[in-house]
């Protein structure tokens, strides 16, 4: 049987501190299957966005074994790290990360366009995700014209226009109202559930936690507990 999609063993981010270092991430096992729906939670300052950097490439584990479809990256460059994060994944943040000077529809055609995607497919991809998030009338505004919850829905398209095989999320409703906040759930699900994306999801929301596959609790840079959920609600009807 193939290894799971994710695999990390013995993972340890330390950050230097005074004389010493302290240890953020201690080492970490945990696995991730192809296709999962993972919600992460935990107290501010237990290490959540760390292991999400780590997760998407963007960081560096002090130790440990972080193997992605089997191959182990803790000894890949900076370059070559660049482009597994250009390759497998998507990110969402809570701050959204948008370019100020592009419109809506010009920050969503971004990664298609480092992805080498023809102008005519991916302008049309982008054009048809905004649609769907409800943000039709929107395409031509610039970041700081929209409100933080149409902010995050570009986001989100952006994130998802190339169909990242793996989608980091940090934390994606929190400066949402609840209603805004269920139409991201309602996106985040359908391309889990419809493109079979792995979706990491670090959340309090409770929406986001009851549709995970499993809810995975962090506490002062260790996994504390795993619970996996037996029943999930099912996307709507919008094709991602
Ligand atoms: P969470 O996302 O769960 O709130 P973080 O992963 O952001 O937690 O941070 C975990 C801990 O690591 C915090 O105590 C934070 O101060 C520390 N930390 C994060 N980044 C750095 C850094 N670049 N240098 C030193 N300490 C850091
Ligand atoms: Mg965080």
């Amino acid at each position: 049987m193939a290894e799971p999609f994710i695999v990390l063993k013995g993972i340890r981010r330390e950050y230097p501190s005074g004389e010493g270092t302290i240890a953020v991430l201690k080492d970490i096992d945990l696995t991730i299957e192809a296709g999962e729906m993972v919600a992460i939670v935990g107290a501010s300052g237990s290490g959540k966005s760390t292991l999400m950097n780590v997760l998407g490439c963007l960081d560096r584990p002090t130790a440990g074994s972080y193997r992605l479809e089997g191959r182990e990256t803790s000894t890949l460059d900076a370059d070559d790290l660049a482009e597994l994060r250009r390759e497998h994944f998507g990110f969402i943040f809570q701050r959204y990360h948008l370019l100020g000077e592009l419109s809506a529809l010009g920050n969503v055609e971004i990664p298609a366009i480092y992805a080498g995607t023809a102008q005519a497919a991916r302008r049309s991809r982008a054009a048809a995700l905004l649609g769907r998030l409800g943000m039709t009338d929107r395409t031509a505004h610039r970041p700081g014209q929209l409100s933080g919850g149409q902010q995050q829905r570009v986001a989100i398209a952006r994130a998802i226009a190339k169909r990242p095989e793996v989608l980091l999320c940090d934390e994606p409703t929190g400066a949402l109202d609840s209603v805004t906040g269920m139409r991201v759930i309602e996106a985040l699900l359908g391309v889990n559930e419809q493109l079979g994306t792995t979706t990491l999801i670090i959340t309090h929301n409770a929406a986001i936690q009851k549709l995970a596959h499993r809810v995975i609790s962090f506490a002062d840079g260790r996994v504390s507990g795993t619970v996996a959920n037996e029943r999930r609600q099912s996307a709507g009807e919008i094709t991602w």
